[in-house]
């Protein structure tokens, strides 16, 4: 989301600034700094990162900072760094070239509805293209500072998500990417009057875009997952087959305590039913350890989801205390050093788990969609239906095409393949 919205601001100052980007920050005119505020540590790496950039940037070169953290610190980021020029909230990045000749603004409205400009033509590559299909997040998770940093749920009208794919795929992306903090909850609220149209109806209207052959997206959210979008996300030939399903705890208690709207059972129950109908899918998941009042009995439990599941890959955190969440105020805090090991022996699981399943897939041959050159210039990456990243040697003829590969060798992250006729 974070990368869409940098692509959102530098198509703005390009159109109406004619400014261009730069990898080196000592050339640049103006230093952007898009953060994240999901958990802490990004927020300290702001101020040393800023002090970097200050200290050697050209003397004339702006530095403005924008997204999250900028939503919930606002004006405290001057008071912290005065060199700073402007600070712009992650609902507010139309606004940047406005910002721009303000010394000192500080835009952080998070109910800014800005859902009109969520299109802007600038994408950083023309082979993968991400649509915002909604802004905001309207659950009330007690340990997610999202709604306080983007605000309502807004979804962008279905009309506009197409026309937009299809511009996409017209430069030639075959596959684009949906965005939203919780897509399967997509057609709730719009901006005005708009017909109400689903998250499932919305894949079936995409996927009537001829040239477009895969359609991905994230983050879907256990609640919302019905039979009626399981069941067309199994079914639709253009839906990948990769699912991101956030799990957080798996003990029913801890998950009422994060306000999650599910039980361990319904996620189970979720997890099974896609399982069952689409076996070949892959399915990845978001867990914190930690959080307050969980105890080893809870930890426990999300292990045995695991095992359950059989997660294909799953992004693990350490809980992190954020301003303006219910959370904050919660007394029953768990000892930080029982939450590291907590989270090492679950990350030790997940690799485990990895490697054992990858050790399966040597030989294997897949059809690949390449959508990144390596940095080696020598190789590019691209992924499987269900999410199998593979590398093989490679240059740029290669990007935005499809090609099937077998795998030669087992990493964790990234397999290793080679190009088959
Ligand atoms: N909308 C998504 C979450 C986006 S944030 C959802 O509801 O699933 C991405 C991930 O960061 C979350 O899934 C969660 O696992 C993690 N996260 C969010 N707040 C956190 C906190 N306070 N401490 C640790 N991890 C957190």
């Amino acid at each position: 989301m974070n990368s869409r919205d940098s692509e959102h601001m530098i198509a703005e100052l390009h159109e109406k600034e004619g400014y261009e980007t730069t990898t080196d920050f000592k050339v640049a005119d103006l230093i952007l700094i898009n953060t994240c505020s999901v958990r802490e540590r990004p927020v300290h790496k702001l101020f040393s990162e800023l002090g970097g950039f200050n200290k050697h940037k050209k003397p004339s070169a702006k530095i403005g900072v924008c997204g999250c953290t900028a939503s919930h610190l606002g004006e405290e980021i001057i008071k912290k760094a005065p060199y700073v020029n402007f600070v712009l909230g992650a609902r507010n990045v139309s606004k940047i070239s406005e910002v721009l000749h303000k010394d000192k603004a500080v835009e952080i409205d998070i109910n800014y509805d800005e859902s009109e400009f969520a299109f802007k033509d600038f994408r950083s590559s023309p082979f993968k293209g991400f649509i915002n299909i909604s802004i905001g997040c309207d659950k009330a998770c007690t340990f997610c500072i999202v709604p306080k940093t983007r605000g309502d749920e807004i979804s962008i009208p279905d009309a506009l998500v197409v026309q937009e794919a299809q511009k996409m795929v017209d430069a030639g992306a075959k596959e684009i990417f949906l965005l939203g903090q919780n897509v399967n909850n997509y057609g709730r609220r719009f901006s005005g009057e708009h017909e109400k149209v689903n998250f499932t109806e919305l894949l079936r209207r995409l996927s009537k875009i001829e040239e477009l052959q895969r359609i991905r997206f994230t983050s879907p959210h256990p609640f919302h997952m019905d039979d009626e979008f399981l069941e067309e996300f199994a079914s639709n030939p253009k839906v990948c087959k990769s699912m991101h399903m956030p799990l957080q705890s798996g003990s029913t208690k801890v998950l009422k305590d994060m306000k999650r709207g599910y039980s361990k059972e319904w996620f189970l129950n979720r997890a099974k039913k896609l399982r069952d109908i689409c076996p070949e899918a892959t399915i990845s998941t978001d867990i914190i350890v930690g959080f307050p009042g969980e105890s080893d009995e809870d930890f426990e439990e999300t292990i045995a989801v695991m095992k359950e599941v059989k997660f294909d890959q799953v992004f693990s955190f350490k809980y992190s205390p954020r301003p303006h969440t219910e959370a904050e105020a919660f007394t029953n805090i768990v000892d930080s050093e029982v939450a590291s090991d907590r989270l090492s022996y679950l990350q030790a699981l997940n690799n485990e788990m990895i490697d054992e399943k990858h050790a399966k897939l040597l030989g294997n041959v897949y059809h690949i969609y390449f959508e990144d050159l390596h940095r080696d210039g020598e190789h590019v990456a691209g992924r499987s239906d269900n999410n199998i990243v593979v590398r093989v040697k490679g240059r740029e003829e290669l990007l935005g095409k499809f090609a099937n590969v077998k795998i030669t060798a087992i990493g964790r992250t990234i397999l290793t393949g080679e190009i088959i006729a």
